[in-house]
């Protein structure tokens, strides 16, 4: 027998899952959980509208006609307007085209730390980002735990997906033609509008190797833009910038996930905002992130702003 608490509890389930359908984007961005809890929490929902479905056939069933009515209707109603009022928060879609982005890094936190604020304002205005890295960085630190840490960083960014090699730490120079064939096969899975990379003018010895290699592999790609590491030399000279006004606390959050590299001098949120507010200086805008061009088409009038 159903009683009163029954259709309370049909509801909480609707409202759960129209929320989570409709507002996931705004959720996942904000509430910043590992996507294995989404997972959970969706598959949560959706035995829960099985739930739903099962309470409105067997009132249905036992004569109560308007129970189920209800029940089904609160599938709709109860969740639909929160959902969509949250929604409307979501400040995806704002670009008439979407555009994929590839960013291809040497270690697990280089590309949070170098343009992890661009990255995130580009998922959050509707474009698809992926991320390639060459090594897990074990000479740097925990491989293991440094791979896991990658993909929390994308998932705090909202990157689509991230995929990170297993090439040798530190070594990479000695890898090229390896890293040129992942890089071929990111850029012929993905097809990327644009592709983001180490400049040559770094320091690291894995950083410049990437940024070659990448130029192989993508040498009849037409945007190609060089971001700046913490290991950028003085003669990194970016003359494309990227207002990240809005988006240094993403930057910050996915860079404080790469706990296994907590500790460097170059992992501060003090030292991160000193370097946007720099090239926002250089770009006349508050927080900035500057890119070196390789090459760049600009996205049928649409450029990043
Ligand atoms: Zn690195």
């Amino acid at each position: 027998m159903l009683s009163e608490a029954n259709y309370l509890l049909c509801g909480a389930h609707a409202m759960l899952l129209t929320c989570a359908f409709l507002a996931w984007p705004w959720m996942a961005r904000r509430l910043r959980l590992p996507r294995s809890t989404w997972v959970l929490l969706l598959t949560l929902t959706g035995v829960a509208a099985a739930a739903n479905i099962a309470c409105a056939l067997l009132l249905n069933r036992q004569g109560h006609w308007l129970g189920a009515v209800v029940v089904g209707l609160s599938c709709l109603a109860v969740g639909v307007w929160p959902g969509l009022v949250l929604r409307r928060m979501i400040p995806t879609g704002a670009v008439s085209a979407e555009r994929r982005v590839l960013a291809v890094g040497a270690h697990p936190d280089d590309l949070e730390l170098a343009c992890g604020a661009t990255l995130a304002k580009l998922v959050d205005t509707g474009h698809e980002v992926h991320g390639l890295v060459m090594s897990h960085g074990q000479r740097g630190g925990h491989g293991e735990v440094r791979g896991t840490e990658a993909r929390r960083g994308a998932d705090a960014i909202g990157m689509r997906s991230i995929e990170v090699l297993d090439l040798p730490d530190t070594q990479l120079a000695e890898t090229g033609d390896a890293m040129v064939r992942a890089i071929e096969d990111a850029v012929r899975r993905y097809n990327p509008d644009m592709i983001l990379t180490h400049s040559a003018n770094d320091h690291h010895q894995d950083h410049s190797a990437v940024h070659l290699a990448t130029l192989r592999a993508a040498r009849r790609h037409s945007s190609i833009l060089c971001y700046e590491s913490p290991s950028a030399t003085r003669n990194f000279d970016p003359s494309v910038f990227v207002d990240v006004t809005d988006h240094l606390p993403s930057k910050l959050h996915a860079v404080r996930q790469h706990r296994d590299q907590a500790g460097k001098p170059y992992m501060t949120g003090d030292r991160l905002t000193s370097v946007a507010a720099f090239r926002g200086a250089q770009a006349r805008r508050p927080l900035a992130e500057g890119f070196e061009v390789v090459r760049f088409v600009g996205l049928d009038g649409e450029e990043i702003r």
